[in-house]
C-alpha cells in the first residue's frame, strides 16, 4: 500500500572493523540470541540479514551487511559505503591493534560515506577478564567524543548492550527522518 512505502524503507547498516573483533557473532547474538564460540568462516555472513527495531511506536527496518572477509583485505569497496544509513564500526576491547586501526577506519568513512551517515562505535568482547583487556572504556569514549560519534561497550558472547546499541541506531536514524 502506497502510504506504508516510507516506513518500509530498510536502512542499509554495515559492520565494520578489523577481522576478528566479532562482527559476525554481533550479528548473530542480535539476529538469534546465541553465541558461538570460534571465528566464522569468511563465507558466512556474506549479504545481509533484515531486523525491525520498534523505536516507541514505529518499526525501523534495519538491512544488516557483514563485512566477511574483505576487512582483511581492506577492499570494502567505497560504493558499499556511499549508501550506507547506518554504520557500527566494532574494535576488541582485547586486541590494542583493533583500535588503533579506529582511526583508519573514521578516515576512510568520513572520506567515503554520507555525511549524515549514522556512526556508532562499539568496543566488543567487554565480557573479557580484566587480565585480557587491552584497551580502556574511557579510550574508546575519548575517541568516540573527538569524532562525535556514540559509543557503547557490547558483548556478542554473553549479549550485554547488543539490543541497546541497534535499538541506539534505529532511534537515530528514526529521529533524522
Ligand atoms: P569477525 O571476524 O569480526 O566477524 O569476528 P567473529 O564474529 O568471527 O569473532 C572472532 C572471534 O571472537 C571468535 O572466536 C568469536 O567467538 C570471538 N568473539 C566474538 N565476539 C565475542 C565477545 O563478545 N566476547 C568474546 N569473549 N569472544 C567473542
Ligand atoms: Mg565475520
Amino acid at each position: 500500500v502506497r502510504h506504508h512505502v516510507e516506513t518500509d524503507i530498510a536502512h542499509k547498516t554495515i559492520l565494520l572493523g578489523d577481522s576478528g573483533v566479532g562482527k559476525t557473532s554481533l550479528l548473530v547474538q542480535f539476529d538469534t540470541g546465541k553465541f558461538q564460540a570460534g571465528s566464522f568462516s569468511a563465507t558466512v555472513g556474506i549479504g545481509f540479514t533484515n531486523k525491525v527495531v520498534m523505536v516507541d511506536d514505529t518499526k525501523v527496518k534495519l538491512q544488516i551487511w557483514d563485512t566477511a572477509g574483505q576487512e582483511r583485505f581492506r577492499s570494502v569497496t567505497h560504493a558499499y559505503y556511499r549508501d550506507a544509513h547506518a554504520l557500527l564500526l566494532l574494535y576488541d576491547v582485547t586486541n590494542k591493534n583493533s583500535f588503533d586501526n579506529i582511526r583508519a577506519w573514521l578516515g576512510e568513512i568520513k572520506e567515503y560515506a554520507q555525511d549524515d551517515v549514522v556512526i556508532m562505535l562499539l568496543g566488543n568482547k567487554c565480557d573479557s577478564q580484566s587480565s585480557e583487556r587491552m584497551v580502556r572504556r574511557e579510550d574508546g569514549e575519548r575517541i568516540a567524543r573527538e569524532n562525535t560519534v556514540a559509543f557503547m561497550e557490547t558483548s556478542a558472547k554473553t549479549g550485554q548492550n547488543v539490543e541497546l546499541a541497534f535499538i541506539a541506531i534505529a532511534r537515530e536514524l528514526k529521529a533524522r527522518k
